[in-house]
């Protein structure tokens, strides 16, 4: 599969992705381990090469980082190992100890790296796929309401596309993401939504499943791996819809379907990156009935067939206000019908 985002093979299929998990961050007899403090200067500004195995322990290729930010001017001796940034390894799921990253791996969030840096970290730390720019703000839409124009974080070298993998009893769900445009959702331990999801679909699975709020898809591609013959899969920003009918190509083999019918790429979705009335983005041909809508939640229900009384998720963004998220779930109910939780 073609990357959307830098156009090369850095996408694979989710049972390609698989075949390899089970020794991807594991070390060779000759890998050499240094747990480094993160919340204290590097002051020695060192770091080992990678292993003739072509990996490298994370701390490690941090310390190299932040060398490299130090060299740069980007941070100062007294800063912090911490200071360099986030590091989310690709692909991401619950591991019982730190990762030895191979190439590409890794994905930098850092709110103090400039431009030429970037390059440089792609270029010489081998294990860097991409270096993004961040800022005090999350990315994507963060109001219900749609007034506020998005904004996102620059990515500023390599390529940001990486994967999160989802444990389920049918077979690890991969969901991958553009980092710059998405906001960072890290797993809670026991992955309570897809729970949640798994508790309301049953056994068998309801007719009908709809993720309103999909982002790039997790929810929605839970329950059509569990067997739900209808689902549809919503969300008002582009990239998240876009990364949701991306997901639903990478999770096929999962499902009974023949086809994924595409209906518009992601340089025809930038031009609408916030959409009201629903725009239908992708569906599956085949025995389950899979759609990805761009539009705002509150205008869903005008596609959703009368009498399906689905069994609709509504992750959205603000959980805080009771009495906000009481009122749209009442809507909700009001318009389409059926059931719905905030998972
Ligand atoms: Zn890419
Ligand atoms: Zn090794």
């Amino acid at each position: 599969m073609k990357c959307p985002v830098c156009g090369m093979d850095c996408v694979r299929s989710a049972k390609e992705l698989l075949a390899t998990l089970s020794t991807f961050f594991q070390p060779c007899p000759e890998c050499s381990i240094r747990t480094l403090d993160k919340s204290r200067p590097h002051t020695r500004l060192d770091y080992a090469a990678p292993c003739s195995c072509g990996k490298r322990f994370i701390d490690e290729v941090f310390a190299h980082i932040y060398v490299i930010m130090v060299e740069e001017g980007d941070l100062s001796p007294e800063d912090p190992l911490i200071a360099a940034g986030s590091p989310l390894v690709h692909p991401g799921f619950a591991m019982d100890r730190p990762p030895f990253l191979p190439q590409n791996s890794l994905v930098l969030l850092s709110a103090r790296v400039t431009r030429g840096t970037a390059s440089r970290l792609v270029r010489d730390v081998p294990e860097v796929r991409g270096v993004v720019r961040t800022g005090d703000f999350v990315p994507g839409i963060v109001t219900p309401d749609l007034n506020t124009v998005p904004r996102i974080y620059d990515l500023l070298a390599g390529c940001d596309v990486r994967a999160d993998i989802f444990p389920l009893a049918t077979g690890p769900l991969v969901i991958y993401k553009q980092q710059s445009l998405i906001h960072i959702e890290f797993p809670r331990a026991g992955y309570p939504k897809i729970r949640s999801v798994i508790q309301h679909v049953g056994t068998p699975p309801v007719r009908c499943f709809v993720d309103a709020c999909s982002g790039v898809g997790t929810l929605g591609l839970t329950a059509a791996s569990l067997g739900v013959p209808h689902v549809i899969m919503n969300d008002a920003w582009y990239a998240s819809a876009f990364w949701s009918a991306f997901n639903l190509e990478v999770n096929r083999e999962y499902l009974r379907i023949n086809q994924v019918r595409i209906f518009e790429q992601i340089e025809d979705m930038q031009k609408h990156p916030v959409n009201r009335e629903q725009i239908k983005i992708a569906e599956t041909e085949g025995e389950q009935f899979i759609e990805v809508y761009q539009g705002d939640f509150h205008s869903l229900p005008a596609v959703i067939p009368p009498g399906s009384a689905p069994v609709t998720a509504l992750d959205i963004f603000d959980k805080k206000n009771p009495i906000a998220l009481q009122k749209i779930r009442q809507e909700w109910i009001g318009t389409a019908g059926g059931d719905v939780f905030i998972p």
